[in-house]
């Protein structure tokens, strides 16, 4: 039998398949030959199969570094269902176990080993690898390696330590991340020079892309699921363990079945959680983004957030998990100006650098740019990862393609405001207060700081507040406004200049009316 042909007769002996997707026996084939891979493959992919059949091939047991102890005992109950030598060594084994997995190793009776990475640290655990044989090294959710990513783990660094002691035995990385950047890091700090790079189009075609602005988040949310995903299972994201406990009670009281997940729970709640998420049907997810990774869930329908994302990284992975089976899945986004605020002071806030905060802050400005594109969001999002794309008639934008409007001198009103509460000493104002000195409001607080007797008083009542806002969202994702501090506080950026002088014009996404909504008779 030819390599080849040996690789295709294991995909259908143990794993049922007839062929293989996208690269795989590329894949499959250099690393049985003994060469190291850098595979960036989308979720769902297929990536679990690129280092099992070499390991299965290859002599010697394949060890796979993953983070994911939570799902090792899932993943090595699927593998032992189709007849596969697996177990896993992590801190939640007792001694005995531990024994039990060291002695199977060491007398070769395994295929595939899973290892956590802060377990590679441990000295007793090298000496082990050392007594046994190793097929290959799979390390998976490789981006863990990257410093500014969204999912560092320092044990990642760590991983050298492969190469170093064991430099004849391949290694695979493979991850779902990936923008040039991540790439690079990973090579980079995983010491993959000779490795080959595999990467596979990024592009989910089955996912449908829609960004709305946010005005009744779980309302939006009710309308959704009851409109369009009625009986499905999902994912809802929100950003606080707050938020996540009060939209999971207020689903369940709207008769949805919906669960919460995050990292303030106890282990048990948690396990528990997932566990009836993966093996029941229609259950709906909200969670935090502490929840996802790895999980392997074919049929999640939508992938739902109630607060923006931090990256274009974050919202490419956590939508990713909308439709592995490939059927029609929804990523529904809502968004608006309050989570720009927080997530800017979350960012003056963070610890790390100054080089950090700027990582950090050019991170949140490419999210805003595909909040507030008028062009194909598939091809904007496929931009952030290097490829072009066409539009792709499968996202909100192409679907419903949003009116462009001169917003130049919209533009220049809202500025000018800002300007001139900015020449109030010790005083700090957020959007609010600009958008309603612009509407001519008499607010307790328009009042106070005497703002009706400014010349902007009143000059802005063309525009609708909710209008206002998007006109605010807009140049911030144009990078012609700033928002710091503490309040919220709005400030001119360099380019401000040029838009207030009239040398630059101001192009923006007109805000779609309110998408149709049961009347009110009709609610519980
Ligand atoms: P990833 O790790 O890239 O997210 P998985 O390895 O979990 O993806 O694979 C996703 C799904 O696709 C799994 O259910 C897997 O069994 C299935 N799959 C993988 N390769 C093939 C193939 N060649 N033919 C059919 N199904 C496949
Ligand atoms: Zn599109």
């Amino acid at each position: 039998m030819t390599a080849e042909e040996h690789t295709r007769e294991v995909l259908h002996r143990v794993f049922g398949y007839d062929t293989f997707r996208g690269e795989q026996q590329q894949i499959i084939e250099h690393v049985v030959g003994g060469g190291d891979a850098l595979v960036l493959m989308p979720t769902g992919g297929g990536k679990s199969l690129c280092y099992q059949i070499p390991a299965l091939a290859r002599d010697g047991v394949g060890v796979v570094i993953s983070p994911l102890i939570a799902l090792m005992q899932d993943q090595v109950d699927s593998l032992r269902a189709l007849g596969v030598r697996a177990d896993f060594l992590n801190s939640t084994l007792s001694l005995d176990e531990r024994r039990a997995v060291e002695a199977t190793f060491l007398a070769g009776d395994l295929d595939l080993l899973y290892l956590a990475p802060e377990g590679l640290g441990v000295p007793a655990t090298q000496r082990l690898l050392e007594r046994g044989r190793i097929a290959l090294f799979a390390i998976d959710e490789a981006h863990c390696v990257s410093q500014w990513g969204h999912d560092f783990r320092p044990d990642y660094l760590g991983l050298t330590v492969l190469h170093e002691r064991w430099p004849t035995v391949p290694r695979i990385a493979l991850t779902a991340t990936a923008t040039p950047a991540t790439h690079a890091e990973i090579a980079l700090r995983l010491n993959l020079k000779e490795a080959r790079h595999f990467v596979a189009s990024f592009d989910r075609p089955n996912i449908q892309y829609r960004i709305v602005p946010k005005n009744e988040p779980r309302r939006q949310l009710l309308d959704l699921l009851r409109t369009e995903h009625q009986g499905d299972a999902g994912i809802v994201y929100c950003l606080s363990r707050a938020s996540v406990d009060k939209t999971a009670e207020f689903l369940v009281q709207q008769g949805i079945p919906a669960l919460p997940y995050h990292a303030g729970l106890d282990a048990g709640t948690r396990a528990a959680n997932q566990a009836r998420f993966l093996r029941e049907d229609g259950l709906v997810m909200v969670a935090t983004i502490a929840f996802g990774m790895g999980i392997d869930k074919p049929d999640v329908r939508f992938v739902a957030h109630l607060d923006l994302p931090k990256s274009v990284e974050g919202y490419y992975q956590e939508t990713g998990r909308a439709g592995r089976d490939g059927l029609p899945s929804t990523a529904w986004l809502a968004y608006g100006l309050q989570d720009v605020v927080q997530q800017r002071k979350m960012i003056d806030s963070s610890e790390g650098d100054a080089a950090h905060r700027r990582t950090l802050a050019a991170h949140l400005d490419a999210m805003l740019a595909l909040c507030e594109t008028v062009e194909c969001r598939r091809a904007r999002l496929l931009a952030y990862f290097g490829e072009t794309g066409t539009p792709c008639g499968n996202c909100d934008t192409c679907l419903a393609p949003p009116e462009a409007w001169d917003g130049t001198v919209a533009a220049q009103k809202l500025l000018s405001t800002v300007l001139r509460l900015r020449r109030e000493r010790n005083q700090r104002f957020g959007a609010g207060q600009s958008i309603d000195i612009l509407l001519g409001k008499k607010t307790d607080k328009v009042a106070q700081f005497d703002h009706a007797s400014l010349s902007v008083f009143g000059i802005g009542t063309e525009l609708r507040e909710s209008e206002w806002r998007g006109v605010v969202r807009q140049l911030l994702a144009q990078g012609l406004l700033a928002v710091q501090g503490e309040h919220g506080t709005l400030a001119l950026t360099e380019a401000s200049g040029e838009v207030l002088r009239g040398t630059r014009q101001v192009m923006m996404r007109r805000e779609p009316e309110r998408a149709a909504r049961p009347s009110r008779g009709a609610r519980s």
